[in-house]
């Protein structure tokens, strides 16, 4: 029995994990005491249940909980990671390296920096959304202070080498930040094994609640310094202050160690229902063209474009399925998707393009519905488009 609308719009956010929500609930209605508050015993319960969950989050990407800065969301990490580690070091240079695919949290913040007085170089990726660890070699310079390279896309689902990437600058002692918000949770992340100093992530991608994110700053050899962006409190360190969100935090601690017993399991069954889709797709409709890495890509991404289909128009005729044409952040803006421009599609291919974010909580029964209700409507799309129609497979004959 499918229930409607389906949704498979899972990189722009995920459903609330049920054990999520049973571990939040207490700390509205019983625990419901500040984690600052030493005096008293729901401050002491907060507090624990925030060091409780400190720890599930740090398992998750091993590395010490102490390492681990509560925050509101990725977006948050990313300003703090960005604008922190720009101004604490500030006095050994001005140059920070980023690429042209990155998460508008990554762009936009340093849009901001340049504004500031640093100078930022936008890496391009190849054909597969790929960032070369020798391109990033070559546009070190003696003011490089910072890289920010993110681990997986959200639109196109490709995995950078971040190993590689984050060794160039190890080798060259400039800090490495990586944006892993579509990786953690998905693919195994072992920090205490790389050369990573600072990686934000968010709880809402990983089946927790919206409105708590982590940044993994690395405190020990070397210890990586940050200034804080917010005023107010001595909390999180000194490194974010405002009282925290103690529920969300421990639905994101909950949604990390669900992640870690159940990932395995997890990424084999969405890669299943991947694989289903697109060669469900590919049997239905000629034309269609993967975009991202055919192997190097995240399970639950399919994003395709669909020659001479408007992706908008075939959206809205199929109401009853949740996806998203290009990135769902940047969808309010009428501007093409800048990770398409990138990858070198066409202005043309970019508005056929629709991206399918499948999660743990999607069945093949939606998957099969999917794919005969998208054939259907491509179908349809180009019977009133008569010249495209040797597009359809089956319908040469009418041509
Ligand atoms: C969703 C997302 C963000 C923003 O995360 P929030 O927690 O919503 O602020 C940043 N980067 C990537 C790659 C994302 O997918």
């Amino acid at each position: 029995m499918i229930k409607f609308p389906i949704y498979l719009d899972n990189h722009s956010t995920t459903k609330v994990d049920p054990r999520v929500l049973e571990a939040m609930l207490p700390y509205f209605t019983e625990y419901y005491g500040n984690a600052s508050s030493k005096s008293h015993e729901f401050g002491w319960k907060a507090e624990a249940a925030v060091e409780f969950a400190r720890k599930q989050c740090a398992r998750l990407v091993n590395c010490e909980p102490r390492d681990i800065i509560f925050t509101s969301g990725a977006t948050e990490s990313v300003n703090l990671a960005l604008k922190g580690a720009a101004e604490a070091n500030a006095a050994k240079g001005n140059h920070i390296i980023t690429s042209l695919i990155e998460h508008e949290a990554v762009l936009d913040t340093c849009k901001n920096l340049e504004s500031r007085g640093f100078r930022v170089t936008y890496l391009p990726v190849d054909e597969f959304g790929m960032v070369s660890p020798e391109t990033l070699e070559k546009a070190i310079t003696p003011q490089t202070i910072l890289v920010s390279i993110m681990w997986v896309n959200n639109e196109i689902g490709t995995i950078q080498p971040i190993g590689e990437l984050s060794e160039v600058c190890r080798e060259k002692k400039i800090l490495f930040h990586t944006d892993a918000t579509q990786a953690v949770g998905k693919l195994p992340i072992d920090l205490a094994a790389m050369h990573i100093d600072l990686m934000s992530f968010s709880s809402h991608k990983i089946y927790g609640p919206k409105g708590a994110g982590a940044l993994y700053k690395k405190g020990k050899i070397p210890r990586v310094r940050i200034t804080p962006q917010l005023d107010g409190g001595a909390q999180e360190k000194g490194l974010r202050a405002g009282t925290l969100n103690v529920p969300g935090i421990v639905g994101f601690g909950k949604a990390c160690e669900i992640a870690m017993t159940d990932m395995a399991a997890d990424q084999a069954r969405i890669k299943e229902l991947r694989e289903r889709l697109y060669s469900g797709l590919i049997g239905g409709v000629e034309n269609i063209k993967l975009n991202g890495h055919p192997e190097k890509r995240i399970n639950g991404n399919l994003n395709i474009s669909i020659s001479n289909i408007d992706a908008d128009s075939l959206m809205i005729s199929i109401k009853d399925i949740a996806v998203s044409t290009g990135s769902a952040c940047s969808s309010e803006s009428v501007e093409p998707s800048h990770v398409l421009t990138a990858i070198g599609i066409d202005n043309k291919l970019k508005r056929s393009t629709i991206r399918f974010g499948v999660g743990k909580f999607n069945t093949a029964e939606e998957i099969d519905y999917t794919i005969e209700k998208v054939t259907e409507k491509v179908k349809y799309l180009f019977s009133i488009m008569p010249e495209a129609k040797r597009n359809m497979k089956g319908d040469h004959a009418s041509v």
